[in-house]
């Protein structure tokens, strides 16, 4: 899906990884959030009729289910506890979202990229992450250059490997260490939220 498209399928992630890139005009590009099996791409439009305002690209080749938005709205007007589940993981991403402004603002690459890599290491199920220095700097709105010198510091402390395009984790303490305190505060999206029963 690209930014504008009206969304017509909602796609529950079962395996792999999705990220949802906000582009500038100029071309650049960074990732607003990135949705694993704990979550669904398709915006509000299981709520409201929606338009995308984000490019979905899969980072990692995976398997998800896909049901008709309109299809999702009659169930959801139907269903209260369907409607519990979805908004849910809305609140979560809001949460994420609220979380990652401040980051991108306040935190640098080095502790960015950490936290990036131990998220995307969470849905990755162990894997090893295919992705290139070029991709990884899009994702997270910088130059290449300055991804590879943060790589190179992880891999001075053994946190990861990186090679051809393959990134290895091999110590997530360390990366744990590395990453600045928006992984904890988000961790699991739809599980890092408070709820409040009753
Ligand atoms: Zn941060």
């Amino acid at each position: 899906m690209e930014p504008s498209d009206v969304v017509e399928t909602i796609y529950f992630v079962d395996e792999g990884i999705v990220s949802a890139v906000a582009l500038m005009q100029d071309g650049r590009s960074v990732e607003a959030y990135m949705v694993g099996r704990e979550g669904f791409i398709g915006s509000t439009a299981w709520q409201i009729p929606a338009k995308t305002t984000v490019r979905y690209v899969a980072q990692m080749a995976g398997k998800s289910r896909r049901v008709e938005a309109r299809r999702m709205r009659e169930m959801a007007a139907r269903s209260h506890s369907l409607r519990v589940v979805m908004a849910t993981y809305d609140a979560a991403l809001q949460r994420e979202l609220e979380q990652s402004s401040a980051c991108n603002a306040i935190h640098t690459l080095e502790r960015r990229f950490s936290k990036w890599l131990l998220r995307a290491h969470d849905r990755a199920d162990g894997a090893v992450l295919q992705m290139t220095q070029e991709f990884l700097a899009n994702m997270l709105g910088s130059q290449r250059t300055t991804v590879n010198e943060a790589a190179q510091n992880l891999m001075r402390r053994g946190a990861i490997t990186f090679s051809r395009g393959r990134v290895t984790v091999l110590n997530r303490q360390i990366l744990e260490a590395s990453a600045c305190e928006c992984y904890g505060a988000t961790r699991g999206t739809a599980d890092g939220i408070s709820r409040v029963d009753g």
